[in-house]
C-alpha cells in the first residue's frame, strides 16, 4: 500500500515527494545498529560525546537557511519562524555539549553510617522516539541532545509529513562524526513502531504528539515495562486579572495563540478574563488578531502561513463551526481565506460553554477562546476545568496575586506577565493528560537515565 511518508507543500496543497515506507528488516537492521552501537558509545569518554554534539550544533548553524526552507515546505511554518526554530535547535545540541557533562557527573551521598556512596547517571541503552510535525528540528533536539551525551543511542521515528527534515537531522549526526549506529532514522509505521517498543534490543521510547499517539505508545512501553516520557497536547489558559497591563497582554496573548499557527503544545488556547478587564481586552485583542496577515510563508511580510495540511485546516474549522452552532460567537476569522491550501483565517470565539468541542478539546491552529469570569477565583477555576495541564500564562502587576495564582493552576509551566516561550536551560512538560516526564534544562537529562548505586562498605 501507499506510504504515508510524503512531503505535501500544505501552501499549494501539491504533493512535492513521496518516501518509501522502511521495511521490516530496514526496522530491525536500526535497532540492531543502535543497540550494538551503545555498547561501544557508552564507554567513551563523556567529553567525546559531548563534543560531537557541539558538532551537530555547528551543522545546524551551517545549514540554517536550507534546514529552515525544508520545513516550510514540508509544514507551512514561515521562513522567520523556520530559521528561530533551526537556532533553538543548534542552541539546544551546544547547550546539552557544554552543561551536560556536569548533569550526568556522579553524586556523593552522606548516609547514614558513611561511607563511600556514588549515585552514577549510566545510560540506559537504545532508545526510541517518535516525533511529530509541528516543530521537527526542536522537537528532536530536546530529546536527542541530552540523551546522546549521556550515552544513550536513538532509533528516531519522525511525523510521515516531515521526512525530509527526518533524513537532514541524520545526515547531520553522520556529517558532525557520531558513529552510524548512535542515531538512526527509520520511516516506520505505527505496527513496527509498536515491535520496536517491544523489542529486549530498546530500554525506553520518548513520543510528542497528539494525547491519542500517546496512549498507544505508553500503554504498549507498560506492557513491555520500559521506561516512557510523553510530551502530549494541551489547552493552555491565559489568564488576564483586573490589574493586568492590558497592553503587555494582548501582545503576549497575539503571539502566544497565533505563533505557529497556533500549532504548538504550549499555545495559549484559552484566554480568560477577569469581568472589570474583559470589554477592553477583547477589543485590543480583536483588533490586532483582525490586523494579523496570512499567506505565502515564504514571504516575510505574513503573520502566519498555512496550517500544517489540508486534514488539520478541516479539523479547525469543524471546531470553530461546531462552536458557531451551539451559539459561540466568531468575533472575528471562522472560516478559510479563498485561495488554495491549508490556510485558516485567525479567529476570535467568544461564548464558547461546556457543551461545544471548543470549550475542552485542544484546538491545533489560529482560534483564541475567550472567556469572561466574575472573579480571580472563577478564572482559576475555569483555567484548571480542562483534561490538560501544560504550560499557562498569568497577567497581573500585582506580582504576589499572580504568584498566589501560579500556585493554584494544576499546569506544569506558568508564565507571569510574558508569554510562555521554550528555551533550552528551561523546563519543559505537563501533568494530566499533558504528558509523563520532563525534558530540557537538566531533567532532560534525567530521564533515561540508570541511577547506578556505587556503596563501598
Ligand atoms: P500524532 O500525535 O498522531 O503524531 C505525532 C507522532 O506520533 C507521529 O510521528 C505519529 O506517526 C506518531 N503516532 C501516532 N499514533 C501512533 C501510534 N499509535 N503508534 C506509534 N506512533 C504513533 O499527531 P497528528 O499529526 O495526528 O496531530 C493531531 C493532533 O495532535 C494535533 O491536532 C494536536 O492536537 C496534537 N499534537 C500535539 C503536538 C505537541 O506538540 N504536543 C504535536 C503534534 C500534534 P503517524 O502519523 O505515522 O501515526
Amino acid at each position: 500500500h501507499e506510504s504515508q511518508y510524503k512531503i505535501v507543500d500544505p501552501a499549494t496543497n501539491t504533493l512535492v515527494r513521496r518516501y518509501p515506507t522502511s521495511d521490516d528488516a530496514a526496522v530491525d537492521r536500526a535497532v540492531s545498529a543502535a543497540a550494538d552501537e551503545f555498547a561501544e558509545w557508552r564507554r567513551r569518554p563523556v567529553k567525546e560525546r559531548a563534543d560531537l554534539v557541539l558538532a551537530v550544533s555547528r551543522e545546524f548553524e551551517a545549514r540554517r537557511e536550507e534546514l529552515a526552507a525544508i520545513i516550510t515546505r514540508e509544514m507551512g511554518k514561515t521562513t522567520r519562524e523556520a530559521l528561530g526554530e533551526v537556532d533553538l535547535s543548534a542552541a539546544i545540541f551546544a547547550y546539552y555539549a557544554e552543561h551536560g557533562p556536569d548533569f550526568a557527573a556522579d553524586q556523593r551521598l552522606d548516609i547514614r553510617g558513611g561511607g563511600d556512596v556514588v549515585v552514577r547517571s549510566e545510560p540506559l541503552g537504545a532508545l526510541l522516539g517518535v516525533m511529530p510535525w509541528n516543530y521537527p528540528y526542536y522537537q528532536v533536539a530536546r530529546f536527542v541532545a541530552p540523551n546522546l551525551v549521556l550515552g544513550n543511542t536513538v532509533v528516531l521515528k519522525h511525523a510521515p509529513s516531515c521526512p525530509e527534515s527526518a533524513q537532514a537531522i541524520e545526515d547531520m549526526m553522520r556529517a558532525a562524526g557520531l558513529p552510524a549506529g548512535a542515531y538512526v532514522n527509520v520511516y516506520a509505521t505505527n505496527e513496527q513502531v509498536a515491535r520496536v517498543i517491544a523489542d529486549p534490543r530498546v530500554q525506553g521510547v520518548s513520543l510528542t504528539g497528539s494525547e491519542r499517539a500517546g496512549r498507544a505508545v505508553g500503554e504498549i512501553a507498560g506492557r513491555h515495562l520500559k521506561k516512557y516520557v510523553l510530551e502530549l497536547g494541551g489547552s493552555d489558559p491565559f489568564v488576564v486579572l483586573p490589574d493586568a497591563d492590558l497592553e503587555a497582554a494582548v501582545g503576549a496573548a497575539v503571539e502566544g495563540r497565533m505563533g505557529n499557527a497556533g500549532q504548538a503544545c504550549t499555545a495559549s488556547k484559552r484566554f480568560i478574563v477577569v469581568d472589570s478587564v474583559y470589554d477592553r481586552f477583547l477589543e485590543a485583542f480583536t483588533d490586532a488578531v483582525r490586523a494579523l496577515t496570512v499567506g505565502d510563508p515564504t514571504d516575510d511580510g505574513v503573520s502566519f502561513g498555512p496550517l500544517s495540511s489540508e486534514e488539520a485546516a478541516r479539523t479547525v474549522i469543524a471546531q470553530v463551526d461546531d462552536a458557531v452552532e451551539r451559539g459561540a460567537t466568531a468575533v472575528t476569522g471562522g472560516r478559510r481565506p479563498a485561495r488554495e491550501g491549508a490556510f485558516v483565517e485567525p479567529t476570535v470565539l467568544t461564548g464558547v460553554t461546556p457543551g461545544m468541542r471548543a470549550y475542552r478539546e485542544e484546538i491545533f491552529g489560529p482560534v483564541a477562546v475567550v472567556h469572561r469570569v466574575p472573579d480571580t477565583a472563577a478564572a482559576v477555576r475555569l483555567a484548571n476545568d480542562t483534561p490538560y495541564g501544560l504550560g499557562s500564562v498569568v497577567f497581573g502587576r500585582d506580582i504576589a496575586a499572580a504568584k498566589a495564582v501560579a500556585d493554584a493552576l494544576d499546569v506544569g509551566m506558568v508564565s507571569i506577565n510574558g508569554p510562555s516561550g521554550t528555551q533550552e536551560d528551561l523546563p519543559f512538560g505537563g501533568v494530566k493528560l499533558s504528558g509523563v516526564g520532563r525534558e530540557l534544562g537538566a531533567y532532560g537529562m534525567a530521564e533515561f537515565v540508570n541511577r547506578k548505586v556505587i556503596r563501598v562498605r
